[in-house]
């Protein structure tokens, strides 16, 4: 009860935020850390000088993940665990991950300097690969470490100048000789920027998200028949791209048609052979749709995937659709998401139950261990760009927040 009182220190979260935000500056006021990059690395090297600084127990696994660990009273218990990532988009903001990983670490900072023991022992991870943005698909080391994704596979993967995952890894310093596999956990929390605008809406300080909407990709692919613009009348064209128009429109209606409770999103395309003065015959979409019901997810696409079938008929555009990615909705452990609520409650943050619109590391976790995450506002719901931002107040918050839950299931005895 004595320790309702503990605070971790506002000040020094924000100058390891500062200083982390130094390695892959961008003019823009945001970060490049790519993944297996050298920033990446540089990032990684000043977390482990700082893990050895708390005297904690450093272990690196065969993809990279760096764990901290702390000891508790009664070493046989399950620890608590929390973390994020390090790597960041190109371009990215300079709190999408870094928070959840500078977070905990001024968690134990501020146990460490209080000489206050927990029950359980406590861990820190920076999880390999979150953004995926490199070497796709995204949070692929927590995948392989909770036996969703294959080790061998995780490896082979390429960025786009053929550099391989592993090699990477190697390069960098960073392949550990422990397994990448589970081990029993008490709890898993993760602290994140929001990234969405709802926090600011409804003025709150803190999330605690009931857990993670699904996740579908898809791939598109449309043949047509190129030829020179001027010459070639309009009736009877077979322009690749006018289909791919269509579908797009189709598919950013999709959620009023479904009823609500999805968004459906094309974000990337790829026109061929992009010239001015030829009809274009080949162009590649991609598609995600995200709800927290799966089946309506489904319908979804079979809706629309009708609908493309339709437009491709009569433009005369030969479709092929391919399932790229499917990750289903994730509900996180109530009882970890109430305590979240309660531990702002105790501190007197103002929160609110929501839905994670984001993937996150956290969501793999929850296969193998009760997991919940912890949410502070994203000024303007702006993330994955320079101007990413998130005030130093309640970027404290949070970790106050994570503080007192992670206490809580530390000191646990079953
Ligand atoms: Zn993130």
């Amino acid at each position: 009860m004595e320790n309702n009182t503990l605070r971790i220190n506002g000040q020094r979260l924000r100058e390891s935020l500062e200083t982390m935000a130094q390695i892959g500056a961008t003019p823009g006021g945001g970060v490049q850390r790519l993944t297996l990059s050298d920033e990446d690395k540089q990032a990684r090297d000043l977390f482990v000088k700082w893990l050895k600084e708390l005297d904690l127990e450093i272990t690196i696994d065969e993809m990279g993940n760096i764990f901290g660990r702390r000891p508790g009273k009664n070493n046989n218990l399950a620890p608590v665990m929390s973390g994020s990532h390090v790597d960041s988009q190109p371009k990215g903001g300079r709190f999408d991950g870094i928070l959840g990983v500078m977070g905990p670490l001024e968690v134990l900072h501020t146990l460490h300097e209080n000489n206050i023991e927990t029950e359980r022992p406590m861990v820190i991870v920076d999880w390999t690969n979150e953004e995926g943005s490199r070497f796709a698909p995204a949070m692929v080391s927590s995948g392989v470490w909770s036996g969703a994704l294959e080790r061998d596979w995780a490896y082979d993967r390429t960025d786009l100048a053929g550099n391989r995952f592993e090699d990477e890894l190697i390069r960098i310093g960073y392949k550990g000789a422990e397994p990448c596999k589970a081990f029993p956990l008490h709890a898993y929390y993760e602290y994140h920027i929001e990234q969405g605008p709802m926090l600011e809406m409804e003025g709150k300080t803190i999330g605690a998200p009931k857990g993670i909407l699904c996740l579908h990709w898809y791939d598109i692919y449309l043949d047509g028949t190129a030829n020179q613009v001027g010459p070639t009348p309009m009736e009877g064209r077979n322009d690749a791209l006018c289909a791919a128009a269509e579908m797009i429109l189709a598919v950013n209606d999709l959620p009023e048609r479904m009823g609500g409770n999805m968004v459906a999103t094309v974000g990337e395309i790829q026109n061929y052979p992009n010239s001015r003065n030829i009809i274009p015959d080949k162009v590649h979409f991609t598609v995600d749709i995200r709800s927290w019901d799966d089946d309506l997810a489904l319908a979804a696409w079979d809706k629309v995937q009708q609908d493309f079938v339709k437009i491709a008929e009569q433009r005369g555009c030969p479709i092929r659709c391919e399932e790229t990615w499917r990750v289903n909705h994730q509900p996180f452990d109530q009882r970890l998401v109430e305590r979240v609520l309660q531990s702002a409650d105790m501190l007197g943050y103002s929160n609110l139950k929501m839905v994670s619109g984001a993937g996150h590391d956290a969501s793999y976790v929850n296969h193998v261990a009760p997991t919940a995450m912890i949410f502070v506002p994203s000024i303007g719901g702006r993330s994955h760009v320079e101007v990413e931002a998130t005030t130093w107040e309640d970027c404290e918050a949070g970790g106050n927040v994570l503080l007192h839950a992670m206490m809580e299931s530390a000191n646990e005895s079953d």
